[in-house]
């Protein structure tokens, strides 16, 4: 409080208006009171002179008494002050302090002149006689309407000025106490002022650093108290306009960061406003370090420079295709940028988004493999079938033991289009049917029991032993019935077609966590490291001609795995060629059996 500039500089002007006013009016009353005393003293002097001038008449038309002289010189001394009779010609004939035969004639005196052509003389001299100041009054004596003398009452200036000096000291001390109240009652009326003031500045501080919080009371009914009301209004309407802008914002930079483009502005001078993580990770550049730095500095992509200073040269869209080499495959990323513009229009800026279009590049590649491939394994079977078609039109005398087994070709090819088909079926169902599937608490024994039932006659007749091994308990899992059926079947059959004759087939069920684990093992031929990874590729298969000859589509694989995508599990293999393969898929419990 004692620190505001305002409070003292208020305050200094309070301090000297009351000085001045009480110099002004305590000089201003001082001198009135001054003449009015003197008018008084005057009045007092007046009055005792004409007085004295009734009791000296007769005196003065008689001859002089020293009687006269002693009466005077008596009253002179009871009233305080000097009286002096004098006779017309001037002559002195009684003086209250001196002896009238000691002093010269009066005629020439200034209030004796005065007081013979006016009829009241006044004057302020000092005196001949007694050697001091003194105030003179003098008025002159008729009788029968002849001058006969003057009286002359006189005051010596010194208690004239006692009497006005008294009374200036009490006007000084009048004034100087009613000053000290008034600067007493001024500090707190500025106070008064200057503390309000100190508040609103300090809240006004607080507003410009961002602290909205801060409110000022509103008790005061006058001009501060709504000035603090607009204050407060002003400080809620910030604080309201702040919170939108910074939830706007934050759903911005929250969309902006969720978006899985990458996103950069710049301004005109190619400096980065704003980068979203995608562009972050497209550009191997730290959004939070990329901020106010020149685009060219923070990335080594030069493309994205190049879009974007060509977009703020043009002030147009454009769209570009990059290609960035990573460690597995290319990165292709699709361009768009735009120029960014102010309200008036004028170019300030321009953004660029990123797609990174790998995946979808990626799929289209799969795409057109996958129609390449399925059209290649329909034609096999086709071209086969019309082969053997055409030439039992052309040939009529075949034999007949070479049309048998003609036939026979066909039937088996038209099985295997059939089987191609199916599989295909089953596949383009799973993909666009993912919705579809029943799931049902179903137990994995009674699936894995079924399948092997159906396997059992071919496990014979190739001469395999194939084994079961269940849990005493049921092992449920959530899943569609028939596909889980067509995981195992795939699973068995595979193995009893890759294991030769005299070979062994194991299926087994347990519970492993929260995780029911099926395992299929054989002594088959077993599979390379390096195909591994591919035999769950749709049509890939380790060695063509023998998986035809089997039977084999090259689809069975993909469709275990996408079965098992699709019920959350996993799929692994462990493998040793020429000693055979485990296949092994795990399926998340169902709730009531975890
Ligand atoms: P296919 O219809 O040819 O069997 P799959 O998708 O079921 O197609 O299997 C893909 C390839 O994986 C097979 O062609 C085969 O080379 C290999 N394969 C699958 N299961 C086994 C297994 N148990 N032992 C050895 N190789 C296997």
């Amino acid at each position: 409080m004692f620190r505001s500039r305002f409070l003292w500089k208020l305050y200094a002007g309070y301090v000297l208006l009351i000085l001045l006013s009480a110099v002004i009016v305590g000089g201003l009353v001082s001198r009135w009171i001054e003449q009015n005393s003197l008018e008084e003293i005057k009045q007092s002097l007046r009055a005792r002179a004409v007085l004295l001038a009734d009791l000296a008449a007769p005196t003065l038309s008689e001859s002089s008494s020293s009687d006269f002289q002693e009466r005077v010189r008596t009253l002179g001394g009871e009233i305080g002050t000097r009286l002096t009779v004098i006779a017309a010609n001037g002559e002195v004939i009684a003086d209250s302090r001196e002896k009238p035969s000691e002093m010269d004639n009066h005629a020439a005196r200034p209030e004796i002149l005065a007081a013979r052509s006016h009829g009241l003389g006044t004057t302020t001299r000092l005196s001949d006689t007694l050697g001091t100041k003194m105030m003179y009054l003098a008025v002159p004596i008729h009788k029968n309407e002849r001058l006969v003398g003057y009286v002359r009452t006189s005051l010596a200036l010194s208690e004239i000025d006692e009497r006005l000096n008294h009374l200036r000291a009490i006007i000084t001390l009048g004034a100087g106490l009613a000053a000290i109240v008034a600067l007493v009652l001024g500090f707190f009326v500025a106070r008064a002022f200057a503390k309000p003031l100190r508040s609103m500045a300090t809240v006004a501080e607080s507003i410009a650093h961002g602290d909205y919080q801060q409110r000022l009371p509103t008790t005061r009914k006058d001009e501060i108290g709504k000035l603090s009301q607009a204050i407060n209004r002003m400080a809620e309407g910030s604080r309201n306009r702040m919170e939108t802008i910074t939830s706007d914002r934050n759903k911005l930079l929250a969309i902006l960061a969720g978006m899985t483009e990458g996103v950069i502005a710049v301004d005109r001078n190619e400096r980065v406003v704003h980068l979203n993580a995608a562009a972050g990770k497209i550009l191997a550049a730290s959004p939070e370090e990329s901020l106010d730095k020149p685009i060219w500095e923070i990335t080594r992509v030069g493309e994205v420079s190049q879009v974007l200073a060509n977009t703020l040269r043009d002030k147009s869209d454009l769209r570009a295709e990059m290609r960035l080499p990573t460690r597995s495959s290319d990165q292709v990323v699709e361009m768009h940028s735009s120029p960014l513009r102010d309200g008036k229009g004028n170019v300030v800026g321009a953004v660029v988004v990123l797609h990174d279009v790998s995946r979808l590049q990626r799929l289209e590649t799969v795409r057109r493999d996958f129609v390449a491939n399925a059209s290649h394994e329909l034609k096999t079977p086709i071209t086969a079938i019309r082969g053997l078609v055409e030439t039992l039109i052309d040939d009529e005398g075949i034999a007949p033991e070479n049309r048998e087994r003609f036939l026979g070709k066909i039937r088996n090819q038209s099985v295997r289009l059939s089987s191609i088909v199916t599989d295909l079926l089953t596949l383009s169902r799973l993909e666009s049917e993912r919705g579809v599937l029943k799931y049902t608490a179903l137990d994995l024994r009674d699936a894995v029991l079924a399948s092997a039932q159906a396997l059992v006659s071919t496990a014979e007749e190739k001469g395999i032993v194939l084994e079961t091994q269940l849990p005493e308990v049921s092992v449920e899992v959530a899943g569609d019935n028939q596909a889980i059926g067509q995981v195992v079947t795939n699973l068995l059959d595979n193995a009893l077609k890759y294991t030769p004759k005299g070979g062994q087939v194991w299926v087994r069920l347990r519970t492993e966590a929260a995780k029911a684990v099926l395992e299929v093992q054989d002594t088959g031929i077993g599979i390379e490291p390096n195909d591994r990874d591919r035999i769950f590729e749709r049509f890939y298969r380790v060695d063509k001609a023998r998986s035809r000859e089997l039977g084999g589509t090259g689809l069975g694989l993909s469709i275990v795995k996408h079965i098992v995508l699709t019920h959350n599990g996993q799929v692994s293999l462990d493998s040793t060629p020429g000693t055979g393969s485990t296949f092994r898929v795990s399926l998340p419990l169902a709730p009531a059996s975890a």
